[in-house]
């Protein structure tokens, strides 16, 4: 089976030197394995997402160099399919409703997930049908969590292949502990799906074997293989790769002024010089 690979950023800002790094690791591993690398376009979150920013991803790409396969998937446009798999779970009986805002889950969390965030306390998890009900009938902003604790149940101890530090290193096994984010939202307010249900449904659907991501996102990845194994998806091998650092040594962030490729370019630096600057 000849590898696919893809990059995938959210198009809610312009791309900075981490996705850079990002996205010349995926092509570079994709041509490592002799496969393909795919431009997948995450843009779910309705408010954020802008075409301008999505015109930028392909144009900063193509200056850096790199050319991927027609058509790009776009998220927006599927999500119906999301949508379907959350009802495969619903039937499971492993979502329910969440009537929680953020400020709810802030006032009564005891802990924190892997991100930092708070825990979501299970509030609405131990609501009655006639309350779940009359929350929906009365039309109150409503999001489906998965109840972690069954959906775990039902799986058993989950494993899944990573490799590293590069694509052709020996695999190693891992075992995935999805329980550390609680009760994660599937399905949000806005949209009928979120970031790990829609990743996971379209990792699947476009036959990708190897995923390349950053160590960002290295403990999301829990959540991937519990939904793979829940909705009897393929699991794939993963790469998880450091992250660039800004010039003081913290985390790249729009917040803190880290400059886009696009501010970058505009300042006069080549494609050779974001590669060096991110030691690449
Ligand atoms: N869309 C995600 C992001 O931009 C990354 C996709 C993934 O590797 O799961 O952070």
């Amino acid at each position: 089976m000849p590898a696919l690979l893809r990059f995938a950023p959210s198009p809610n800002g312009y791309l900075h030197l981490g996705h850079a790094l990002s996205a010349l690791l995926t092509w570079d591993a994709a041509a490592t394995l002799g496969g393909t690398a795919l431009l997948r376009i995450e843009d779910i979150d309705i408010n954020r997402c802008k075409p301008e920013f999505i015109r930028a991803i392909f144009e900063d790409l193509a200056w850096l160099g790199l050319a991927w396969p027609e058509p790009v998937l776009h998220q927006s446009e599927r999500f119906q399919l999301y949508a379907d798999a959350a009802n495969r779970l619903r039937d499971m009986d492993l979502l329910y409703p969440c009537f929680c805002s953020r400020a709810d889950i802030a006032a009564q969390s005891t802990g924190k997930d892997p991100d930092g965030a708070p825990l979501y306390p299970g509030t609405c998890r131990h609501l009655s049908n006639a309350e779940r009900i009359a929350g929906l009938e009365r039309g109150d902003p409503v999001q489906f969590r998965l109840d972690m604790t069954k959906a775990t149940a039902r799986t058993g101890l989950l494993t899944y292949t990573i490799v590293g530090p590069t694509i052709l290193d020996r695999p190693q096994i891992r075992y995935a502990r999805p329980e550390r984010w609680g009760d994660v939202v599937l399905q949000r307010k806005d949209v009928p799906t979120s970031y790990h249900l829609s990743v996971v449904v379209d990792d699947a659907a476009q036959g990708i074997t190897h995923v390349t991501r950053g160590k960002d996102l290295e403990a999301a990845t829990d959540v991937h293989v519990l939904l793979q194994m829940l909705l009897e998806m393929p699991t794939m091998r993963y790469h998880f790769h450091r992250l660039v650092k800004d010039d003081t040594g913290g985390k790249l962030s729009k917040s803190k002024g880290s400059p886009s490729l696009r501010d970058l370019r505009a300042q006069g630096w080549t494609p050779a010089d974001i590669r060096r600057r991110i030691g690449f």
